[in-house]
């Protein structure tokens, strides 16, 4: 019995993935990279962009001959495709898909695979589940043929996302905010940690507002995200901790105190800021002002002066000018960010944005700016970059590619490093240290000092 699971989108996708394929082979499973052989075979979507949604439209099409071949083939669609009231037009229209399911919650599939009465397991998987992970087996996170493998996991603790930036569907999509209760998730990291994961990277829409719905945190004066990594610090085993993504204006100072002080949290913030005008800001009702977001990351980079900070750019929101636009390429020129994801504005079903303002940035005009950052980004992650020449960085050891006979692992800045190492030394899951003899844009490469 084998599966196979096609997962695009963000972190969170990712995770839910590891998830139920980690369940699956708690079933007796097997993962197969050929859908042809598999006896299940999972998509899990994303459409936070169009771009996406049309490579997911266009895979499930791709899948239809296959099960027409082998009707027994159970195929399922989970992830942010999925919306409970589209729920009979998708069925129509994609009639030889099995199973629609919800992002972050594969219960629906325990409970297909106990219903077609092949698995007694099933069952008690799903209430297993139940208790801890709506619906995914929580014991199991790591797939059995991975152990020993993954290095690195993320651990979903807030699911939804309540916020409603204006151009964003996950709200949607995801439902509202809700955070997983801490000892839920303090439970899963030491089953990651048994599993043999070292490093784990907690996942939020919004990270940095943890528990603040939590009965557990009423009343609390520490920021609950503190609260949940000093809990986890203590787990023997674990080398690493980060977290993302974070929200401007939830990134209090003890959050920042707590990545100074804790050795095992990495400085590292994933920090959206959008748009660097502040009228496309207010029409995208992120909150903050370009004048908010240049303060924190002052404070950031004072109480953090090695800290990367990494975000995300929209180009072309609806009525952005050349000169709006304009604001945002000198906002990144003046703070030099450790990165940017930069994305054309893409019109998403229902939100405030498309019901709206007209998507008014024509296609080349808006292809055009992403260029202009992405060009401008190059230019600063090679110079920032080039700061590593000569130094020794930590790098948490991720994997090893044969054909170059090289390691790679990433720094607690978040960048990639290579090293030449023979295959034997099984630095897998190690920390070492290396001296950075190169760089680059997007990596480094480094010989080990030990
Ligand atoms: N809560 C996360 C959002 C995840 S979506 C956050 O605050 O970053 C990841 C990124 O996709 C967003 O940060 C945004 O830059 C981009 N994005 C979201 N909706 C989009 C849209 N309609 N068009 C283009 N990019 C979008």
């Amino acid at each position: 019995m084998e599966y196979h699971i096609w997962t695009i989108g963000c972190q969170m996708n990712l995770a839910d993935s590891q998830r139920v394929a980690a369940g699956l082979e708690r079933l007796g499973y097997r993962p197969t990279a050929q859908p042809e052989r598999a006896d299940i075979v999972i998509l899990n979507t994303c459409v936070v962009r169009q771009q996406a949604e049309d490579k997911v439209l266009a895979r499930i099409e791709q899948l239809r001959p296959l099960k027409e071949r082998k009707p027994d083939l159970l195929l399922v669609v989970m992830g942010c495709l999925y919306r409970e009231r589209d729920l009979p037009a998708l069925q129509a229209r994609y009639p030889w898909v099995d199973l629609f399911l919800p992002p972050s919650d594969a219960t629906g599939l325990w409970l297909a695979l106990s219903e077609r009465g092949v698995f007694n397991e099933a069952e008690a998987l799903m209430a297993d589940a139940e208790q801890r992970h709506r619906g995914l087996p929580a014991p199991e996170l790591v797939p059995t043929s991975e152990r020993g493998q993954v290095v690195s996991a993320y651990l979903p603790i807030v699911l939804g996302c309540s916020h409603a930036c204006t151009y964003c569907v996950i709200p949607y999509r995801r439902g509202p905010e809700r955070s997983r209760p801490l000892e839920a998730i303090l439970a899963e990291a030491q089953a990651l940690v048994a599993q043999g994961v070292r490093e784990i990277t907690l996942l939020g829409q919004i990270v940095d507002r943890y528990g603040y719905d939590l009965p557990e945190f009423q009343g609390a004066a520490e920021t609950p995200l503190v609260t949940l990594l000093r809990r986890l610090h203590e787990l023997e085993g674990l080398a690493r901790l980060r977290f993302l993504t974070s929200h401007p204006n939830w990134m209090r100072d003890d959050l920042l105190e707590a990545v100074a002080t804790l050795p095992k949290v990495c400085e590292h913030f994933e920090l959206p800021i959008q748009a660097g005008d502040d009228e496309v800001l207010a029409r995208m009702r992120r909150g903050y002002t370009v004048a908010d977001y240049r303060r924190l990351v002052a404070r950031i980079r004072e109480r953090l002066p090695g800290a990367s900070i990494a975000t995300d750019i929209i180009v072309g929101f609806p009525g952005e000018t050349a000169e709006q636009f304009q604001h945002t390429y000198d906002l990144l020129a003046e703070l030099r960010l450790d990165k940017a994801h930069i994305a054309r504005y893409s019109p998403r079903p229902l939100t405030v944005a498309t019901r709206t303002y007209p998507d008014d940035v024509d296609p080349e005009e808006k292809e055009r700016r992403r260029l202009a950052l992405d060009q401008l980004q190059t230019r600063i992650l090679t110079e920032r970059n080039a700061a590593y020449l000569g130094q020794t960085v930590e790098v948490l050891v991720e994997g090893y590619q044969a054909k170059r006979g090289r390691w790679y692992g990433r720094t607690r800045t978040e960048r990639t490093v290579f090293f030449p190492a023979p295959a034997a030394a099984n630095l897998l899951g190690r920390l070492v240290n290396t001296r950075i003899t190169w760089t680059g844009p997007w990596s480094l490469i480094g010989e080990l000092t030990e």
